[in-house]
């Protein structure tokens, strides 16, 4: 079902699609209502493709070390068009690798298109440009919101999901987002030693012997994946569940970033009258859930480091301080000696 009126705010248009898949599935998002079967079926192509072959190097790196894939692709999009192109040239080299042989030849064209644009929107250097080009569409008033039936609307969209797939870890729960953390930051320690060996300034983050942690996460929250987040979720896209407050014992509900149901809705509300009865509902979501205790951690963690180093230094101060006095106190005591 798709409820489409151009006086509502896009905002609004989404919670609609977003009730509506609920409906079907509570646990799901609503994205598979919205997007036809090819366009899923790229997506997650793209989603298995798109880090296919990596050498656990970053862009820069390969384009710093004049490495074959950036000689290859001009410096440009150097890891993603690798990606995109080795895991193609996998698929087309056996006739057996095609689980696609239904496809007629505009389709299949169709696919390969919608597989590359999503694995190319991966490329972080790009990463604003997809953002403000998605908030432009979901919050400017004089827009009309995403349009689901705009064939580059739902591309838009999807290069969003993809990109938000990619980046997720802080968003997922603590235990896993420190696993994934681990994973990046030895690929980035090993990096730093190849830069170090060769006589390159080794990269911000990158260098064991001066481990920022924290303060890696913490930025890459609050500039990348939050932005990212909120905004897609701005758009209703980030699968949620209604949850009724009265039965919300969770801690902090206050804290959760999740949206509450509002009057306006209420009145047009007609489809599902379990929701009907209940006066205050809102949707959780369990990725900002995630994403925002995991930025207070870091952020703590941050908070604690500074507040050991101001200490340290107030206690060298002081120290040297406390040597000052007592060679002041020492002096006086010798003039004051002198004087009697
Ligand atoms: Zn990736």
């Amino acid at each position: 079902m798709f409820i489409f009126n151009s006086e509502r705010q896009p905002s609004q248009v989404a919670y609609i699609t977003s009730k509506s898949c609920i409906i079907a599935d509570e646990n799901y998002g609503c994205l598979a209502s919205n997007i036809p079967a090819l366009e899923l079926m790229a997506l997650y192509v793209a989603a298995t493709m798109h880090d296919y072959d990596h050498p656990g190097r970053t862009n820069a790196f390969l384009v710093a070390t004049n490495a074959p894939q950036a000689v290859l692709y001009n410096d440009r999009s150097v890891l993603e068009n690798h990606h995109a192109a080795s895991a193609w040239s996998l698929f087309l080299s056996l006739p057996e690798y095609n689980f696609l042989p239904c496809l007629d030849h505009v389709q299949f064209k169709q696919f390969r298109f919608l597989v590359i644009e999503a694995i190319l929107a991966t490329d972080l250097k790009k990463h604003f440009d997809y953002l403000a080009e998605f908030n432009a569409k979901v919050s400017d008033v004089n827009n009309q919101g995403i349009e689901w039936n705009n064939e580059s609307d739902r591309l838009l969209v999807c290069q969003m999901c993809i990109k938000l797939a990619d980046i997720n870890g802080p968003a997922k729960a603590r235990d896993l987002h420190l696993k994934w953390t681990e994973g990046i930051v030895n690929e980035f320690y090993e990096q730093g030693d190849e830069e170090a060996s060769l006589g390159l300034p080794v990269s911000p983050f990158m260098d064991r012997h001066n481990p920022q942690l924290a303060k890696l996460q913490e930025s890459f929250i609050t500039h990348i994946v939050g932005p990212l987040c909120n905004s897609y979720d701005s758009a209703g896209l980030l699968p949620g569940q209604w949850i009724d407050e009265k039965e919300d014992n969770m801690e902090n509900a206050e804290d959760y970033d999740v949206e509450e149901l509002d009057s306006e809705y209420d009145e047009m509300e007609d489809i599902d009258t379990k929701l009907q009865k209940k006066s205050r509902q809102r949707i959780f979501c369990q990725l900002m859930y995630h994403l925002n205790e995991n930025h207070k951690v870091w952020k703590k963690m941050i908070e604690e480091e500074e507040l050991n180093k101001s200490e340290e230094s107030k206690q060298s101060e002081s120290t040297s301080l406390c040597n000052k006095d007592e060679i002041q106190v020492i002096e006086e005591a010798d003039e004051e000696e002198e004087q009697h």
